[in-house]
């Protein structure tokens, strides 16, 4: 059963429509995007599905395999219980609907039943909030007819999840669901919004991505995340600029002068791995994809000593497998736990697998997830 089936299931009504969005991993640039910089996501072949009955009244209900209670609520109290919060799931399905409205004022709404299914695994890193944004983005922009591009609906989700949810996030991970297309990463301009599908190549290469979810859960609304966001505005104030991506590399000399020794590396983090993502980006375009390990091995460095996200969990998944023969390892995501990727030789998957498991049984740390992703197609309609 795939997530598009189990939503369907769980709608008691028969359907208007199937929509779905993916879960997405971050091949690199971590931490950019609020700093207006560069990312590379690629949508995976890991689905979260929105199935949605149209209603003669005004109410939204929204249901999930995820949770036994549906919620409702009407949309004369939308903006009202919105404001209250409290609404745990069912915030991200309802603040979605709440910011469509904002963004497309003039959209036909009406009450609709939303069955939620999903195959993201939650808090893994992943984006299971994107995809069930982009999953109901993409269903009510359809059936309420409010006429919405991707990257407006990417833009929707995010307000949702900033506004309505409350978690600070950036823009790339909707970008990514919306915009994915198989085989492919989005090159991603957080400034601009502009985006280039760029071949990765990795099934000719032989290559596969590997994630070790280490289950260590992370919470983007508190404390670290937030801190790390300071800290790049502090920098980027003390130069006087807008964002940290108005500045280079050349401009880390006298970073180091005028920051503090902690906002000094935050800061040299963000700058360094805007470059490699550029770097990155035109490596694959110049030699493929067996040219990015480093890239992917510099980036986490920089996100365990510099910006100080990762844990113990994911520094043991990214030394692993690159002993066991991996190209490139880094952490992905926002950090504090969640996922690590590496890129890795299809036929030493196996190999690495349980050289990972081994690992962390050795270690004491609860035993990870570990499974490869397939870079995917993005939001799109099912049926
Ligand atoms: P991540 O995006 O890394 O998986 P987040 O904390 O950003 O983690 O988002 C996870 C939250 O999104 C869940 O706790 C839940 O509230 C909501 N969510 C994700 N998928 C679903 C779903 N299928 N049904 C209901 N809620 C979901
Ligand atoms: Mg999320």
């Amino acid at each position: 059963m795939t997530a598009v089936d189990d939503a369907r299931a769980l709608l008691a009504a028969s359907p208007e429509g199937v929509w779905s969005a993916p879960g997405r991993a971050n091949l690199i640039g971590e931490h950019t995007d609020y700093n207006e910089g560069f990312v590379f996501p690629f949508a995976i072949a890991q689905r979260t599905a929105a199935a949605v009955a149209l209603r003669d009244d005004d109410v939204i209900r929204v249901r999930s395999t995820f949770a036994p209670e549906a919620v409702e609520v009407s949309l004369a109290e939308l903006d009202a219980r919105i404001a209250a919060g409290g609404l745990d799931w069912a915030g991200y399905p309802l603040g979605v609907a709440w910011a469509l409205l904002r963004e497309a004022p003039d959209a036909t709404a009406r009450g609709v039943d939303i069955a939620l299914a999903s195959e993201v695994p939650v808090g893994a890193g992943l984006s299971s909030s994107a995809a069930i944004e982009g999953a109901v983005a993409s269903a009510l922009n359809d059936v309420w007819n409010a006429g919405l591009d991707k990257v407006a609906l990417a833009r929707v989700g995010r307000i949702a999840e900033n506004d309505a949810v409350g978690a600070p996030t950036g823009i790339m991970d909707q970008m990514a669901s919306m915009l994915g297309v198989a085989d492919a990463a989005t090159f991603l301009d957080c400034r601009t919004l502009a985006t280039r599908a760029v071949p990765l190549g990795f099934a000719d290469a032989g290559l596969s991505i590997l994630v070790t979810d280490t289950l260590v859960e992370h919470a983007h609304s508190t404390g670290g995340y937030r801190e790390r966001r300071e800290a790049c505005e502090r920098g980027a104030a003390a130069f006087g600029v807008p964002s940290l991506r108005d500045l280079s590399v050349d401009d880390l000399a006298r970073a180091e002068q005028i920051l503090d020794e902690v906002t000094f590396r935050r800061v040299r983090h963000v700058i360094t791995e805007n470059q490699r993502v550029l770097d990155t980006v035109a490596a694959l375009d110049a030699d493929g994809p067996s040219a990015i390990g480093e890239l992917l091995v510099a980036s986490h460095a920089s996100m365990r000593d510099d910006f100080e996200i990762s844990v113990p969990e994911l520094d043991l998944a990214v030394e692993t497998t690159l002993a066991a023969g991996a190209l490139g390892a880094r952490m992905t995501g926002g950090g504090f736990g969640g996922a690590a990727i590496a890129l890795i030789p299809t036929g030493l998957v196996p190999a690495a697998t349980g050289a990972v498991r081994a690992a962390f049984a050795a270690s004491g740390f609860r035993a990870p997830n570990i499974f490869t992703v397939t870079p995917s197609e993005g939001a799109r309609r099912d049926a």
